[in-house]
């Protein structure tokens, strides 16, 4: 592994290929999740239709097409919750794209969804097209309830159990996206364990809630995005330098993050796919698959339903819009010297203390969206979750340094499991768990 001071400065360049989220029915959403900034985006759009017309429909996929290089491309659905587009909007969309691909070209449909909508027959269309589905749940039950609430302010879990039967029945593909916020954050295992045995999870990935807030806006921000006391709702922007009370904490994050790994790196591996795992070990043969802990960013972004283009989902927000791609190819946008600028921003910005830090090669400083708080050295502009990555990144590397050396060795990494095992049997159920959490190992990580 490069350490950080070795990193070469080559090696800070911008992704070829690129990302676009796609919100067909820009911010609307049939659930109102306390956490959700995205909710308020609709300010952005106060008048007309937040649906994808056709015509935006053709100039997308076409657009794409022609300026992605890659011999895959991902044709990439979100929101908001992008089923209140209906079945027969991604009948159309499925079908122009297969008709519109060029010779050679492969086309990966997705699409990120709360699943309250899925029933037989969305989700037989979406078996039969190959979707790669990404389910949001946030854990069992309490967990889930605490934030994903409907818009009468009920718990939606019972809702979306009903789409993933659906997506099961039929077999599709999927995956579930759970964030990590302050109800969930001191159960780590117990929401993977939930995700893994109850939902058959095998891809999992794990989003830090972080919903920024200043002095004035904290109020406001506290009671949720959807409602505001004068009807109107404040559009939420990446400034300020508080946090809401749902946001995860910094130790939080990285202790959820162990929990997680000390449970995956003893039963799991090369059987259950979580992001940031497969990120990290990844990271160690020096490929970036993640834009959070690449060196730079700029490849993944986002495009509403009426064809404008911002530099990142995270950043849809006035100052970070790139263009429409009806008046702009997305081509020229993509590769802008604005969007180019932004991308780069994001290694050229980190801290004193980023740049010293032994993990750096691992983390790169994570999103500069979360970028508001001050390092140790009081310099600005330091991740806020800068102590949970830290001990995260920290704890794992000597586990995946282990697999990246079975991989080069061309062993399986899930060798590691037996070695795990041989380290608890050495050490006896009543050592301190490796996880650092204060139990002793029967009675935490050792616990069958
Ligand atoms: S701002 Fe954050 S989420 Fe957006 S592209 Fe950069 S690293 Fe990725
Ligand atoms: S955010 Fe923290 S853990 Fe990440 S590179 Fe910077 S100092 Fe290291």
């Amino acid at each position: 592994m490069s350490s950080p001071a070795s990193l070469p400065e080559s090696a800070i360049v911008p992704p070829t290929g690129f990302h676009l989220m796609v919100k067909p029915a820009g911010s609307t959403c049939n659930l109102d999740c306390r956490y959700c900034f995205f909710l308020s985006k609709e300010a952005l759009y106060p008048s007309g239709s937040h649906r994808m017309s056709d015509e935006t429909l053709r100039a997308y996929i076409g657009q794409l097409l022609e300026s992605n290089p890659a011999p895959e491309v991902t044709i990439a659905w979100q929101g908001g919750e992008p089923t209140l587009m209906g079945l027969p909007f991604f009948e159309r969309a499925v079908a122009l794209a297969e008709a519109s691909k060029r010779p050679g070209q492969r086309l990966q449909h997705t699409i990120q969804t709360n699943g309250i909508a899925l029933d037989d027959e969305w989700c037989a269309f979406l078996a039969a097209r190959n979707f790669l589905v990404g389910l949001s749940v946030d854990g069992p039950r309490e967990l889930h309830d605490a934030y994903r609430l409907t818009r009468a302010g009920k718990g939606s879990f019972d809702l979306v159990l009903n789409g993933w039967r659906a997506l099961r029945r039929h077999g599709v593909e999927f995956n579930i996206l759970c964030t990590v916020n302050a109800a969930n954050e001191a159960h780590g295992r117990r929401v993977y364990r939930f995700l893994r045995d109850d939902l058959e999870a095998r891809f999992v990935q794990f989003i830090p809630i972080v919903e920024r807030a200043t002095e004035q806006t904290l109020a406001v921000a506290e009671r949720g995005w959807r409602v505001s006391p004068h009807g109107k709702r404040p559009l939420y922007t990446q400034t300020g330098g508080l946090v809401t009370r749902r946001s995860v904490s910094s130790a939080g994050y990285g202790r959820f993050l162990v929990d997680v790994f000390e449970e995956w790196v003893r039963r799991d591996v090369g059987r259950v796919f979580v992001q940031l795992f497969d990120v990290t070990l990844e990271a160690l043969f020096g490929r970036h698959l993640l834009c959070v802990h690449a060196p730079a960013c700029g490849g993944a972004l986002a495009l509403e339903h009426n064809g404008d283009v911002y530099a990142c989902d995270h950043f849809v927000e006035p100052d970070y819009r790139l263009g429409n791609l009806h008046a702009t190819h997305l081509r020229e946008l993509v590769g802008s010297p604005r969007q180019r600028d932004f991308g780069q921003a994001k290694h050229e910005t980190l801290t004193r203390q980023c740049r010293g830090c032994e993990v750096r090669s691992l983390c790169h400083g994570g999103c500069p969206k979360d970028r508001f708080a001050a390092a140790a050295d009081g310099e600005e502009g330091h991740n806020y979750l800068c102590a949970g990555l830290h001990a995260f990144f920290a704890h794992a590397t000597p586990a995946m340094r282990l697999m990246a050396g079975l991989l080069r060795q061309r062993r399986p990494p899930a060798t590691i499991m037996a070695l795990m095992k041989a380290r608890d049997e050495r050490a006896g159920p009543y050592s301190p768990c490796s996880c650092a959490g204060g139990a002793k190992l029967k009675f935490c990580h050792g616990r069958v």
